[in-house]
């Protein structure tokens, strides 16, 4: 057995823990290569696009890959579609780790969002002081605003932002609730715009919006990819378990 974790995420990195500690089960990650000093995963590790659902499934072959878990973030649509045509092409099985979106609840102050366009229409409507939790490649919808001031944050940052006004704060999760309410109250942030990812680790800017009565504009996940052969399952727990299963 020879898995192959698509990863870029807090799970994926979580999941290699998890098998190197186990042990018995041959790994490699593979990260895009977007974070300059990436959170490295235990492990062998190879970073980079593959070329494509056809590079891919070629890749999966010559390196004699059996399993893949597809534990990219729930964003990642392309990697996703990519990851099912090449798994059937490759005649391999792949598991989809996903972790559930965020509900809101009956006390959070949400508006919905179907992309960042949307969301960025809704900020040029509101105006005021924005904390936007987006990627660099989300920012262009946001360009012409010219009424808000934005407090970004990323893991890192190009030199410039496609913003008029804007501060970056340079910051990896996990947050806590405690940082992110003093954060939210510092900056005298008034919206919140986030993508819903789902999972813990950036949940309390959501926590802490809640506790300040602060609209967040959510941004719906795209639909992603998803062969019926291959199912998706919410937790690493039960991708150690699939693994486990499949090596029997
Ligand atoms: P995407 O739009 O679905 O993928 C674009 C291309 O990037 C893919 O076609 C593939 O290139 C390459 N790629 C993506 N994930 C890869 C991986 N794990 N290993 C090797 N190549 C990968 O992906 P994205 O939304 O830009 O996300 C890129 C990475 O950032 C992913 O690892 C994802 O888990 C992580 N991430 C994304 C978000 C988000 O909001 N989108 C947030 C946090 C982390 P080829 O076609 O050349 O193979």
């Amino acid at each position: 057995m020879r898995v192959l974790i698509l990863g870029g995420t807090y799970e994926a990195f979580q999941l290699a823990e998890r098998l190197a500690e186990q042990g018995g089960v041959a790994f490699i990650s593979s990260l895009a290569g977007r974070t300059r000093e990436p959170r490295r995963p235990a492990g062998e590790v190879r970073t980079g696009g593959f070329g494509g659902a056809e590079g891919l499934a070629r890749w999966l072959r010559e390196q004699t890959i059996t399993h893949v878990v597809n534990a990219t973030h729930p964003f990642a649509a392309q990697m996703s579609t990519n990851a099912v045509a090449a798994a059937a092409a490759a005649g391999v099985p792949l598991l989809r780790l996903l972790r559930p979106a965020w509900t809101a609840r009956r006390d959070d102050r949400w508006v919905a969002a179907r992309h960042a366009a949307e969301a960025a229409e809704l900020c040029r409507r509101e105006g005021g002081r924005i904390f936007l939790t987006l990627g660099t490649g989300e920012l262009d919808a946001f360009a012409e605003i010219r009424n808000a001031q934005f407090l970004v944050r990323m893991i890192d940052a190009p030199e410039r932002l496609p913003l008029s006004d804007y501060r970056v704060l340079l910051a990896r999760g996990p947050f806590s609730l405690q940082d992110e309410q003093r954060l939210l109250a510092e900056h005298h942030i008034g919206l919140v715009v986030a993508k819903n990812s789902g999972g813990e680790a950036t949940y309390a800017k959501i926590e802490a919006a809640r506790r300040l009565d602060l609209p967040v504009i959510m941004i719906e996940r795209p639909p992603i990819a998803l062969d019926p052969r291959s199912p998706a399952v919410p937790s690493v727990e039960d991708v150690i378990a699939w693994i486990t299963q499949q090596a029997r």
